[in-house]
């Protein structure tokens, strides 16, 4: 038997009563939280790191995506998640956070500063009334029954139990979930999508930059590794964010030597892992200088707080996202989030796979999804949700994120006041009230044009 000491049991003091408890305060928590609070419940979201935001700000996004569907290329473009969403892009571009939304292929999505992104995160979770506790940690859980009693956290003063009446699972790579005793598959049999350390780097010329095509800076960068640099990756997103000279790069891939994907559950492996993607940020800043035009006088000038971790566990829900459902576009009737974004691959080799749906088309994401099996009065939403894993990697994009979160804050608060089970919820009110609060759930809205979504290429 492995090494191991017995704890000794102790006294906790409960510091928090909520209707709602939130759990990680990404892209699902955030739109969870202010969801909830708008819907009536004493709201509480607890995050582990001092800023709230995810992977949108503790690892940095080149884009906002999700957002939108294109009938095909050079199609139009519709909208395809309103809700918190977009009112999170209001603000960024209101604050002139933001830059206009690209276009690539069937793709549409918005480029924004992830850093303004914070303080954003901040505003719209005090507006809302949502109380956040910063620095908290997600240790352990009671289960009680098919309850979730009480979650303890670790803060800087020690040890605190919150009682929550209904709680969301948000931490992207579902802790609360796993540690309450519910199932799970962690990818695909074990394999996930490879992890990436993100950067910005400043001082490029934008202007040489985008003198060439995506086509010509993927050549660019075989050509690196045709030279002898050893590139993990050549399949680059480049970005120009806000700011004077700012790229955004979607660069490095962490994998194993044998190619395989690490198990970043492992605190071993996430500790090799988050120093291999440095030393590639490093590799990459100095090939881009040498070989992309523009960036002969760039540096890094940002990297994430944390390694960006793109798939772990997914929780085994009532129902599940199937790759054949996204394949197949199917509309549920339960629907309460939309997606259209292609199945996007970061496996194996040095390239991305981009598997995309039929042109204009887009899949529901049903209720089902978000209500763990087994137990009454938990949510789970973003990127841990219950999916396949070629399914999740459409499902698990920033713009469908808040959409589920919106989605489980609103069910969480209608729970926790009329005193049902999470799956009895009436998901007929729960879509009227997301739509009342802007949320699309039947997107057939006309194109869009002028107002502020006017496109650019690239
Ligand atoms: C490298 C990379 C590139 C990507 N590129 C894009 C892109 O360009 N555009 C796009 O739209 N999407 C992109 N995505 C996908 C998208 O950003 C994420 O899937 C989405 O933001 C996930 O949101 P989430 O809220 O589900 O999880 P997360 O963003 O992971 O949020 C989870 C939150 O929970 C907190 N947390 C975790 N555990 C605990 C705990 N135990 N206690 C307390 N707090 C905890 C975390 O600190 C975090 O704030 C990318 C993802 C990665 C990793």
């Amino acid at each position: 038997m492995p090494d191991s000491v017995l704890e000794p049991s102790r006294r906790t003091p409960v510091i928090a009563h909520p209707d709602v408890l939130v759990v990680g305060g990404g892209a699902a928590g955030l739109a969870a939280a202010v969801a909830a609070a708008r819907s009536g419940a004493h709201t509480l979201l607890i995050e582990r790191h001092g800023f709230l935001g995810g992977t949108l700000s503790a690892v940095t996004l080149g884009t906002l995506c999700g957002g939108y569907r294109v009938e095909g290329e050079g199609g139009r473009v519709h909208a395809l998640v309103g809700g918190f969403y977009a009112h999170l892009v209001a603000a960024l571009r209101a604050q002139g956070a933001t830059l206009p939304p690209r276009r690539w292929l069937r793709n549409v999505s918005v480029p924004y500063d992830p850093i303004a992104l914070r303080e954003q995160a901040d505003r719209l979770t005090a507006a809302a009334g949502v109380r956040v506790l910063l620095h908290c940690l997600l240790t352990s859980v009671q289960v009680d029954g098919d309850r979730v009693a009480c979650a303890f956290v670790e803060h800087k003063g020690g040890r605190a139990a919150i009682r929550p009446k209904m709680v969301i699972d948000t931490t992207g790579d579902a802790d609360l979930c796993a540690r309450a005793g519910a199932g799970f598959d962690i990818g695909d049999d074990g394999s996930t999508q490879f992890a990436s350390t993100m950067v910005r780097l400043g001082g490029v010329d934008i202007e040489r930059f985008l003198s060439i095509t995506r086509a010509q800076r993927l050549e660019r960068l075989e050509q690196a590794a045709a030279d002898g640099h050893a590139l993990p990756r050549t399949s680059a997103g480049l970005q120009v964010h806000p700011g004077t000279g700012v790229v955004h790069a979607n660069i490095t891939r962490i994998r194993e030597p044998d190619g395989s994907s690490p198990d970043l559950l492992d605190p071993w492996s996430l500790s090799a892992a988050e120093a291999e993607g440095r030393r590639q940020a490093s590799l990459y800043e100095h090939v881009l200088r040498e070989y992309m035009p523009g960036f002969e006088h760039a540096r890094l000038v940002d990297m994430g707080a944390q390694l960006g971790v793109r798939e772990s566990r997914l929780v085994h829900g009532d129902r599940q996202l199937t790759e054949a459902a996204v394949r197949g576009c199917l509309k549920p009737a339960d629907t309460i989030a939309c997606c259209a974004w292609p199945m996007e691959q970061h496996g194996k080799g040095s390239g991305t796979t981009w598997d995309w749906l039929p042109a204009g088309d887009w899949y529901g994401i049903p209720y089902g999804c978000l209500t763990v099996r087994g137990f009454d009065n938990l949510l789970v939403a973003g990127r841990n949700l219950s999916a396949e894993h070629v399914a999740q990697s459409s499902a698990r994009v920033a713009a469908t994120c808040m959409a589920m979160g919106e989605a489980a804050g609103t069910a969480a608060a209608l729970a926790a006041t009329t005193g049902c089970r999470a799956r009895e919820v009436d998901v007929a009110g729960l879509r009227a009230t997301l739509a009342n609060a802007g949320a699309l759930l039947q997107p057939g809205e006309p194109a869009l044009a002028g107002a502020g979504v006017d496109w650019v290429e690239g």
